[in-house]
């Protein structure tokens, strides 16, 4: 029986992990919130982990009271995040916090040898070189539960160790899909958070609709499969069907197709390399009809190229991109900036903090640190 951490289990990913526990051989040890300590309380009378953690302090305090009468270790911050990633006796961390939060944890587990099912794709943005450096040097596996991510690891697996020629990253287009950028600049904060296909938290949901997500994504291919950014190509496909594709030297393109449902890649990660029953629907190719795909609009989406430039440039952009990503995504959901002002923070930040190339992890987090000040700091 495998044991689970799952950082992040009162997110949309980690509930979602939650839910398909049943199919999986698992026995979860350590669950960990923000604040939602409602659904952290739940789950752990559910499944009697060793311990938990709450992020957030004045959550962690009342969580202790609510869970008094259990045995169950009540941790909070930082520490408590990594207590939970790497001294829980997990065999396998499920990564599902949102944002750069999740880069110490998940360096922690790897260093104590833990598998990691990542979600948190913000860690691979910021700090992918080391994060990939220190899972070879330790033996330990990334398996992505991103589902493009998760797709492409499933036709890779098909190829017999043949190399990759390019991937085909396929990206929903999110719900302002065909807009002009002069549209774009009077969308609302509503409008962004209706994503037509995938049900997801706020941060993410609002990357859909900028398309950083996409750009995000690149950046965590390009690390997960060593691949340069210019063979991994984006494509719109609106239905959410092909969750990306791999193409050979022989011009031969394996897709991976599915219902657009998460509870299938993050099982996947979590039983591979076997495949257990799962209890999302099947794809019914003749109800979906047609699948349709686009270039993307680099006018209308600047997000996109701005994290191809992040891409090719590597060093300690990754981690200015991700961190002025996640403050103007905040200012813009707390109704402080305008949906188009995103991307032109992230250019900003860009533009006007010191490239450096050869990083640390301190180089990592002061370059983070920096990207927010300086997107926090503009009028
Ligand atoms: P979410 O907002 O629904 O959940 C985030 C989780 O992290 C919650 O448990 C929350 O309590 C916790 N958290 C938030 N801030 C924290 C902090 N400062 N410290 C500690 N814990 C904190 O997010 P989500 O949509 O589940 O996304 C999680 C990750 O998975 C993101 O990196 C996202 O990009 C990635 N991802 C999500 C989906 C999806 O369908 N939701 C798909 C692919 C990848
Ligand atoms: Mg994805």
């Amino acid at each position: 029986m495998k044991k689970i951490a799952i950082l992040g289990s009162t997110g949309s990913i980690g509930t979602q992990t939650v839910d398909i526990l049943p199919a999986v051989d698992a026995q979860v040890v350590a669950l960990t919130t923000n604040t939602r300590i409602q659904i952290l309380e739940e789950q752990a009378r559910a499944l009697h982990p060793k311990m938990v953690c709450a992020y957030d302090e004045a959550a962690a305090r009342d969580l202790k009271c609510r869970l008094a009468d259990t045995e169950i270790r009540v941790l909070t911050g930082m520490d408590g995040l990594i207590a939970c990633a790497a001294e829980s006796g997990a065999d396998i961390v499920v990564t599902a916090v949102v944002g750069m939060v999740g880069l110490l944890p998940t360096l922690a587990a790897i260093d104590a040898g833990k598998d990691i099912a990542l979600a948190n794709k913000e860690t691979l943005v910021c700090a992918g070189e080391l994060v990939m450096r220190k899972a070879r040097e330790k033996g330990v596996k990334i398996l992505p539960v991103d589902s493009e991510h998760s797709a492409i690891f499933q036709c890779v697996q098909a190829a017999q160790g043949n190399p990759i020629d390019k991937i085909l990253l396929t990206a929903s287009g999110g719900p302002f899909f065909g807009k002009t950028a002069e549209q774009m600049r009077t969308v609302t904060r509503e409008q962004a958070l209706a994503h037509p296909n995938w049900s997801m938290g706020a941060k993410i949901t609002i990357d859909s609709a900028t398309m950083m997500n996409k750009g995000l994504e690149l950046i965590e291919a390009m690390w997960l499969y060593d691949l340069p950014p210019e063979d991994i190509e984006i494509v719109v496909h609106r239905e959410s069907i092909v969750h990306s594709a791999v193409e050979f030297v022989d011009g031969s393109v394996i897709a991976q197709l599915g219902v657009p449902d998460m509870r299938l890649p993050i099982q996947y990660a979590l039983t591979w390399p076997a495949r257990v029953p799962c209890k999302v629907p099947r794809l019914r190719l003749a109800e979906v009809a047609k699948l349709t795909f686009f270039e993307p609009d680099r006018q209308a989406f600047p997000a996109l190229t701005l994290a191809q430039r992040a891409a090719a440039q590597k060093g300690d952009r990754g981690a200015v991109l991700n961190g002025a990503n996640e403050a103007a995504v905040g200012l813009f959901l707390a109704g402080e900036i305008g949906f188009a002002e995103i991307a032109e923070r992230v250019a900003h930040a860009l533009d006007t903090i010191a490239y450096h190339k050869d990083v640390t992890l301190d180089d990592i987090l002061a370059a983070d640190a920096a990207a927010r000040a300086l997107v926090r700091a503009q009028p």
